[in-house]
């Protein structure tokens, strides 16, 4: 068998994997699991805090050798929604590094139908938070609840909500008619990064950007591919602009970043045709320069150094000042247990695990 497949994690970036049950069709059809956590087994107690020591996830399939890779986290179909938003680190990002002025960014990363959407959950209008809410309105929930506990009152909060699909930027917040397609990326005098035209509304509680994003939500470009009834293949950007005055009179902004990315699955398998394949190739750069950036700031040797290439596409220019430098990542790998997905779940992990 092969060694495990890791590097020690000193960097910004935590990488998590997440292997969703099988489902009742993979059960039907006789799929066989073939992804498993390895602590899984010695029992889970209520989650805490983030991880502190890295966590094993095995793939075995039948007729070849046994992989190990190692993450920051490993989460299971046992795995609970909260499990994921505690152990993940998610939770003290938005509670704790958000307040310090920290860019947060959380993504989730895998093919289509691994649990992505599932594990961001989308905001829900309602007051509760649910067992199955994901992390999206488990962290609104959390951050306006924070900004209750400690701004008193001076704080706002903006919300912008967008997709890029085939390397155009839409914004989800408006309609078409109202001018929200195909936006410039633009830089100002000192280097920051925006979305000319973009909405940015103040929000202030999580009801409101739970409705934001449900309008938003069914504005998303979805298309039928004959792995998914309805797959997603663009990446949608959730931002949270987030500024305030602290207890003690110190001021802090900082942006929290939710990112459900487009399937990363290789555009044969779906059997796309035409102007699907367009798609595909142009969803892939995103994913591909993502993954570039991501080991770039993985890199610890000063010799191997190389600059991340953010300018290479839309996804990573618009993600520059949330991932690396000054600002705390949280990758979500999302795979399948079932033995039928071995290529994807293997090409998601070592992607994934070459961002640590
Ligand atoms: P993706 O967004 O990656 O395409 P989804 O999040 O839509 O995948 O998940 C595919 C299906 O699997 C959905 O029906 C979803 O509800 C289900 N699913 C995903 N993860 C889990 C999980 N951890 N527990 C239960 N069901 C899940
Ligand atoms: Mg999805």
């Amino acid at each position: 068998a092969k060694s495990t497949s890791s590097s020690s994690s000193q960097s910004n970036i935590r990488v998590v994997a997440r292997i969703r049950p099988l489902a009742k069709y993979e059960l039907e059809n006789g799929s066989k699991q073939i992804v498993n956590s390895l602590p899984s087994l010695l029992g889970s107690s209520p989650a805490t805090g983030p991880t502190t020591e890295p966590e094993v996830l095995e793939v075995k399939p039948p007729n070849a050798e046994k992989r190990w890779f190692e993450v920051d986290a490993v989460f299971d179909g046992i795995s609970t929604q909260r499990d994921v938003y505690v152990k993940s680190g998610a939770q003290q990002a938005v509670c704790q590094d958000i307040f310090k002025g920290f860019n947060c960014t959380i993504l989730a990363y895998g093919q289509t139908g691994s649990g992505k959407t599932f594990s961001m959950g989308t905001a829900a209008g309602s007051t509760e938070i649910t067992e199955n809410d994901g992390i999206i309105p488990r962290a609104t929930a959390d951050l306006f609840r924070m900004i209750d506990e400690r701004c008193d009152g001076n704080a706002q909060v903006e919300l912008s909500y967008l997709e890029i699909y085939n390397e155009e930027i839409r914004d989800l917040m408006v309609d078409d008619e109202t001018g929200g397609k195909d936006l410039r990326v633009r830089e100002t005098l000192n280097g920051e990064v925006y979305v000319s035209g973009l909405q940015s509304l103040p929000v202030a509680n999580p009801q409101e950007i739970g409705k934001c994003m449900e309008d938003a939500s069914k504005r998303r470009v979805v298309a039928s591919t004959k792995m998914n009834a309805v797959s997603s293949r663009s990446h949608a950007i959730c931002a949270l602009k987030v500024k305030g005055v602290l207890e003690d009179s110190t001021k802090f902004h900082a942006k929290l970043t939710l990112v459900d990315l487009a399937g990363s699955e290789r555009i044969k398998k779906t059997g796309a045709q035409g102007s699907r394949q367009k798609e595909g190739i142009n969803i892939n750069k995103g994913l591909f320069i993502l993954g570039q950036v991501v080991s770039a700031l993985a890199e610890q040797r000063p010799k191997y150094k190389r600059k991340p290439p953010y300018r290479d596409s839309k996804l990573t220019r618009l993600l520059q000042d949330s991932l690396g430098g000054n600002s705390r990542t949280i990758m979500l790998a999302c795979v399948s247990p079932a033995d039928f997905n071995l290529d994807e779940t293997v090409n998601t992990l070592r992607y994934a695990t070459s961002a640590r």
